[in-house]
């Protein structure tokens, strides 16, 4: 009776974040984020646990044939809803399809072969397998497609293993007992179904909470980058910086890069060629600095770099190469054919060691790079006054 009772409870869980996954799934639109295929499994099992209530007692029987081939098809569209959160868009529909049919008709030549017992039986020992695959799977991606969620990970590892070894007890005693082990008065199915009502209840808001976090990273994500170049913005250098500053000490030292005459650049090539061009010269940004170091977007064609752990003469050297390799590089190629070149002036602050000087590393990086325009652009200036211009304008 309690087990039955359970049964019900669960139909209604899954039925109900069937309902709330594809809600979720709607408003995410483009990344589901594998929402409709948690759906499609909720509504899978739920619909398998209406079968088995109204079904009653464990036989041959087609609601019985189908209430195991959608138990089935319910943990492969649960494997395929988390490898889409993972970033790997598997298909469901047609595997679906083969794996429910496919199993109806291994459950005839079963139930022909070895009878009811045995089909019930093979249930068990799929699920069980099924679930040690999908811990398995799991446990990989604790080093590899999941590390940055391992608490998470770790929680579906136990509940997962547990409803795993739940089937494989449920194997044993169909094996030693027969059907009389699957009566829903028996103590191990109120425990097997008290087990699978607690994952009902955790594991669904666990995957509404990996997508907030996804969404939530992202959006963190988006609001410390520059949406055309991919670079950190200005806010994203700040936390960036606060993160390195938290790690060690050392000097950092700014290197503030403006394109020279980049107005003419759009006047000439259209606005369009701009925005490529800022791309490119991000490009060469990113190749140019150290490993460690941190490239940033400051605004329109102003961007800066932080070499981390820099004395005088490396942060000089890397504004060095920084302004060769920009001049070097043919940025784009105009419709002609033409290839597109620019130039950078580059300001070298001072040494700073946390970010409540970064404030004035910009301002000293600023006035050095304001000193190298009149001079003649395409050069880089260090920060002291009376230093002159390290490399004279080409
Ligand atoms: P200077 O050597 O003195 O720095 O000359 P400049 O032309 O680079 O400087 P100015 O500040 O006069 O002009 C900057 C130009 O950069 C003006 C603006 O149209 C362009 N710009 C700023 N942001 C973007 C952008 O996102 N895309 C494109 N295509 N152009 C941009
Ligand atoms: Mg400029
Ligand atoms: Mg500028």
């Amino acid at each position: 009776m309690i087990a039955t009772l359970l049964v019900g409870m669960l139909c209604v869980y899954l039925l109900s974040f069937t309902v709330m996954f594809l809600l979720i799934g709607r408003r995410l639109q483009g990344g589901k984020m594998g929402t409709d295929a948690f759906a499609v499994g909720n509504l899978l099992l739920g619909s398998a646990y209406v079968l088995q209530l109204l079904e009653g007692p464990p036989g041959w029987s087609a609601m019985s044939v189908a209430n195991h081939a959608l138990t089935l098809c319910a943990l492969l569209a649960y494997g395929v809803g988390g490898a889409r959160f993972f970033g790997r868009p598997l298909p469901l529909a047609v595997p679906l399809m083969a794996l429910g049919l496919g199993y109806a008709l291994v459950q005839v030549a079963v139930q022909w072969a070895w009878g009811t017992e045995a089909r019930y039986a093979l249930l068990s020992a799929v699920c069980a397998l099924c679930f040690a695959v999908m811990v398995a799977v799991l446990l990989v991606g604790l080093r590899t497609f999941a590390r940055d969620l391992r608490g998470e990970v770790l929680l579906f590892v136990v509940l997962i293993g547990g409803i795993g070894v739940l089937n494989v007890m449920k194997l044993a005693k169909l094996l030693s007992g027969g059907l009389p082990a699957l009566s829903m008065d028996s103590q191990f199915q109120t425990i097997f179904y008290v087990y699978m009502c607690s994952l009902a209840t955790i594991i669904p808001p666990a995957i509404v909470w990996l997508v907030l976090r996804r969404l939530t990273d992202a959006l963190r994500g988006m609001a410390a980058h520059d949406p055309l170049t991919g670079l950190l913005n200005r806010r994203g250098l700040t936390e960036a910086l606060d993160a390195r500053f938290a790690r060690r000490a050392g000097g950092a030292r700014l290197l503030l890069v403006d394109v020279d005459h980049f107005k003419h650049v759009n006047d000439r090539y259209g606005h369009q060629a701009g925005d490529a061009a800022l791309h490119a010269i991000a490009d060469v940004l990113r190749g140019t600095v150290r490993a460690g170091d941190l490239v940033c977007r400051m605004g329109g064609e102003e961007f800066a770099a932080v070499c981390m752990d820099a004395d005088d003469a490396t942060a000089l050297q890397v504004a060095e190469r920084i302004r060769t390799r920009i001049a070097d590089t043919a940025l784009l190629h105009a419709p002609g054919g033409e290839a597109v070149h620019c130039t950078v002036t580059v300001g070298v602050s001072e040494a700073f060691c946390d970010d409540a000087s970064l404030a004035r590393a910009m301002q000293t990086a600023d006035a050095a790079l304001y000193r190298g325009k009149p001079a003649g652009r395409n050069r880089v200036e260090r920060a002291a006054s009376d230093v002159e211009a390290l490399s004279p304008a080409v």
